[in-house]
């Protein structure tokens, strides 16, 4: 397709251009799509205030997406303009150790749409037809931008690799009630949420937790989930806050043999404290996990669209393409906001959900 379209352009840290740039022209194995929403993910700020891939800027960031086919090329096989997708934004080299065996997230070149090359806070995005996924016609498009995050805590979810009754603590209120959701699929209880805010904590409720932990009434909750666990500690810790403090709470309030799942991202010199012996002894196991891809898009579709994972409470508004910028602050400042999808479709107001 020819022609220019608009575009937020991360030009350099703290400052984003709403301008129109060309449309991205797809070659025989791509589709171009039609962006009809983008979540704003605690990357896209981690981008915007210079402390991830600052190197490639500017950049259109962007990747918790879904549209429609706007066109497709010659090698396409299965996906027609006019269909409703979104697109795994994981992308290896394809010859590497890792891509060949299937760990394409450990890939030496590996990319990842919106976050190291152009994404979606734009009206169009060009993808590999091989990575994209149809959105199935009772999930709406909403839902549909929401199957990234999902598959992130699925992959998550999967590394920890827990049996039927496991206990799991869940450190953080944000993705934390997603993660509470995701942990109900595969027959944990009781699934606890520890966070400091209590709308947030409501939430993790509706979303599936069995008890919340809120840090205004439990300012320890190193005990607190102790007391809940006879004593032990959780089966299964999940920190999603990312900060060296909760990560080393989340050790402590783990039962011996129990496996921490490391999700929130904490800066690049920060470390955990590790008493080795008692690391040793204890046979705690640490499972880490940075994005989901390839088979965790298509469960992540599986749980969405069958209503085993329920996203809605976590949705809190639609705003325009032109005011990401301000959204972005908002969701610094208003800890109520969890999820803000940005629609790039003129005419699109700002909408609470
Ligand atoms: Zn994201
Ligand atoms: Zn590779």
């Amino acid at each position: 397709m020819k022609g220019t379209m608009r575009a937020a352009v991360f030009e350099a840290v703290k400052k984003i251009s709403i301008k129109e740039v060309p449309i991205p022209q797809i070659n025989d194995d791509q589709v171009l799509i039609k962006v009809e929403y983008t979540g704003i993910c605690g990357t896209d700020w981690s981008i915007y205030t210079g402390k991830y891939s600052a190197e490639n800027l500017p950049m259109i960031a962007g990747h918790e997406f879904s549209g429609t086919v706007a066109e497709a090329g010659a090698n396409v096989i299965g996906l027609k303009v006019g269909d409703r997708v979104t697109a795994d934004i994981n992308i290896g080299c394809g010859h590497c150790y890792y891509c060949k065996k299937g760990e394409t997230l450990l890939c030496p070149e590996f990319k990842q749409l919106g976050i190291h090359m152009d994404g979606t806070f734009a009206e169009y995005v060009a993808a590999s037809w091989k990575l994209c996924h149809h959105i199935p016609e009772n999930m709406s498009l909403l839902q549909g931008a929401f199957i990234e995050p999902t598959s992130c805590v699925i992959h998550s979810l999967k590394a920890m690799n827990f049996p039927v009754g496991s206990s799991v603590a869940i450190l953080g209120s944000g993705l934390g009630s997603l993660h509470a959701a995701a942990a109900k699929t595969r027959g944990a209880a009781p699934v606890m949420v520890i966070g400091r805010n209590r709308d947030r904590l409501r939430i993790a409720e509706e979303m599936g937790a069995d008890i919340t932990i809120c840090l205004e009434d439990y300012p320890d909750p190193v005990a607190r989930v102790k007391e809940l666990t006879g004593g032990r500690g959780a089966d299964c810790v999940v920190e999603a806050v990312g900060n060296p403090k909760t990560y080393e709470q989340a050790m402590e309030m783990l039962r011996p043999g129990g496996v921490l799942a490391a999700f929130g991202i904490c800066g690049p010199d920060d470390i955990l404290p590790l008493k080795m012996a008692d690391f040793v002894l204890s046979e705690k196991k640490i499972s880490s996990s940075c994005a989901g891809y390839g088979e965790d898009w298509t469960d992540s579709i599986t749980l969405l669209s069958n209503g085993r994972i329920k996203p809605e409470p976590l949705f809190s508004k639609i705003m325009p393409l032109e005011r990401l910028e301000e959204a972005l602050i908002m969701l610094q400042e208003n800890r109520d906001l969890i999820k803000i999808f940005i629609s790039p479709i003129a005419g699109t107001k700002e909408q609470d959900l």
